[in-house]
């Protein structure tokens, strides 16, 4: 067994329910494509539910929680019973996470630090675009667009 974390609260932009480690589990091969080809073991899985909506999603993760592949599902159980398929075994090593959406938010907020833009505080998922000065300020694209039209 790799000796693998818990995974953050949040990945992207989603609450973590639950997660499994499977490198004890024989692979049997990915439904996923990624880049035209079938995605290989991963020693991590994660289920997440993305922010304000009910869609599950299955992640496919290295050790260090980044995610490699992802499929959307009905539910959490239709995640687990494809987890189930790929990796025989895994059903029986996920591991509940109780993190409320809040706690979740929060953490990705924290994460994001330098993200923000220095003006209004907006945050990634709030502007396309982030400009980074030498000084270190930044300024999104929302804010570039409103000091354009206070300029003309
Ligand atoms: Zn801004």
């Amino acid at each position: 067994m790799t000796n693998t974390s818990a995974p953050p609260k949040a990945l992207g932009a989603a609450r973590v329910l639950s997660y499994a480690v499977v490198d004890s589990c024989a692979f049997q091969g990915s439904s996923l494509f990624v880049d035209g080809v079938p995605l290989g073991p991963v020693p991590c899985l994660a289920v997440t539910q993305a922010f304000g909506t009910a869609e599950v999603a299955l992640l496919r993760c290295n050790v260090e929680w980044r995610f490699l592949g992802v499929s959307a599902h009905e539910s959490v159980e239709a995640a687990r019973a494809c987890a189930e398929r790929e990796y025989p075994g895994s059903s029986a090593l996920w591991r509940d996470i109780s993190y409320s959406e809040q706690e979740s938010k929060g953490f990705r907020e924290e994460s994001w630090g330098d993200l923000r833009c220095s003006f209004c505080g907006r945050s990634p998922d709030h502007f396309e675009a982030l400009v980074s000065s030498a000084s270190g300020a930044s300024i999104c694209n929302e804010c570039l667009a409103e000091l354009g039209a206070a300029s003309t």
